[in-house]
């Protein structure tokens, strides 16, 4: 869509690039870009502390961007929204506050699939309090077997945590069954957003599920910021993660006593230029992420998948699904290392290796494939650069790995 794309000073910068890793991060609109300057150059001061105005109106800014992303994924009210670092600094807190809930024997259900943030945290747990990790394995074909889930499900699972959409495999979880089945047995159902939030509306309530997390950078949002949603009441009483200014109420030498939701998860000075560009991006997303523009982003999605398979060699891995558009692939010809050099030469971007998610690899007897992942931005122009990269590639002889290397700006 061409009117997107000239929102997005990165492809001004870079009109030789054809970038196919918004899996990874995702390009920022240009009022991202200023909300983010204009709080540095405009209203350089802290949030929740100082009286004078221009500290507490750019401290009511920074609540409106949470007002802003309850609204966004119809949370029921924005105290139950806490901005974190990222997906993988949200995890790294709900670990440590439900920790306090659990004890040794007590079972956290994962997926195969499961990114590294949504599942390096509950080892580590495991490994500290005893917990039992039991797993819902994913086939051959990469389809997470969710029917297993039943079997698994006992009166000692006390979570079940997977991903919206994982960030290799991209079919949606059928999260509203699941959810069902979870609460029918008294445990909390964790759902990682962070590739699903990009690629089609979200509406925790609908979901059902206890805690719902994303990074900002996945969603035409700046890195350094994430959000972490959890239902009413679900943390009040939980264990506190990072302690020390700003999420106290009361501080004696003995104990301290805490803040409310949210603030008790918000210690220190939290990255307020990175939350108030994750308030331009939810902007941009309810003004652009159309019913229209999801379904460019599967055609894009549905070109690129036809083209791999009309190509001999090619092998595709994971369903053909209509979920998040990211398509994973192996060569016969070219080591995925390899071949993404080979693209990279030709000034393709594309991520390669295990995607963070070495389990699922594991289960695959995979060593490693290429990944293309489609954002809103994405057009035919890409599709064609692609393919007529990729023939080149497949074309080279080992002995000629070497292609001339396309120009690239230095940093
Ligand atoms: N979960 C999924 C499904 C992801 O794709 C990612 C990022 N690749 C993460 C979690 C971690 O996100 P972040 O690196 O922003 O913390």
């Amino acid at each position: 869509m061409s009117h997107l794309r000239t929102q997005f000073p990165f492809f001004r910068q870079h009109p030789e690039l054809v970038y196919f890793d918004s899996a990874a991060t995702a390009q920022v609109p240009q009022t991202v870009v200023d909300a983010i300057t204009d709080y540095y150059i405009r209203a350089k001061v802290n949030v929740h502390r100082s009286g004078y105005r221009l500290a507490s109106q750019l401290t009511d800014r920074f609540e409106q961007v949470r007002s802003d992303v309850a609204t966004y994924i119809n949370a029921p009210s924005a105290r139950q929204i806490v901005f974190t670092y990222g997906t993988t600094d949200g995890f790294n807190l709900l670990a440590q506050a439900l920790s306090s809930r659990l004890k040794a024997g007590d079972e956290i259900i994962l997926t195969e699939a499961e990114h590294h943030a949504n599942l390096v945290p509950w080892q580590q747990l495991a490994h500290k309090l005893g917990l039992v990790l039991r797993w819902i394995p994913v086939d051959k074909h990469g389809a997470i077997q969710w029917q297993q889930l039943d079997s698994l499900l006992s009166q000692r699972t006390r979570l079940v945590c997977f991903a919206h959409a994982s960030n290799t495999l991209g079919a949606y979880a059928p999260i509203k069954t699941l959810v069902a089945k979870i609460h029918a047995v008294g445990a909390l159902c964790i759902v990682d957003g962070a590739q699903a939030i990009a690629h089609c509306q979200v509406d925790v309530q609908a979901m059902d599920c206890d805690a719902y997390l994303f990074s900002g950078h996945k969603l035409y949002g700046p890195t350094g910021v994430g959000v972490l949603y959890a239902r009413e009441g679900l943390l009040d009483d939980a264990a506190v993660y990072r302690s020390g200014g700003e999420m106290v109420q009361q501080v004696a030498k003995s104990h301290s006593e805490f803040q409310p939701m949210p603030l008790k998860y918000e210690a220190g000075t939290p990255n307020i230029s990175a939350v108030l560009g994750l308030g331009a991006a939810i902007a941009w997303c309810r003004d652009n992420l159309t019913d229209a523009i999801f379904a460019h982003e599967q055609q894009i999605y549905r070109d690129l998948r036809q083209g791999l398979s009309a190509r001999a060699g090619i092998e595709l891995v994971g369903e053909d699904t209509d979920g998040v558009p990211l398509i994973l692939f192996k060569s016969a010809q070219l080591h995925p290392q390899d071949l993404a050099l080979a693209l990279d030469a030709q000034n393709i971007c594309v991520r390669t290796g295990k995607h963070c998610a070495m389990v699922l690899h594991d289960a695959l007897h995979s060593d490693g494939l290429v990944r293309l992942s489609v954002a809103a931005y994405n057009n035919r122009q890409d599709v064609e650069r692609f393919f007529s990269a990729l023939d080149r590639a497949l074309t080279i002889e080992d002995d000629d790995m070497a292609l001339p290397t396309a120009q690239l700006p230095e940093l």
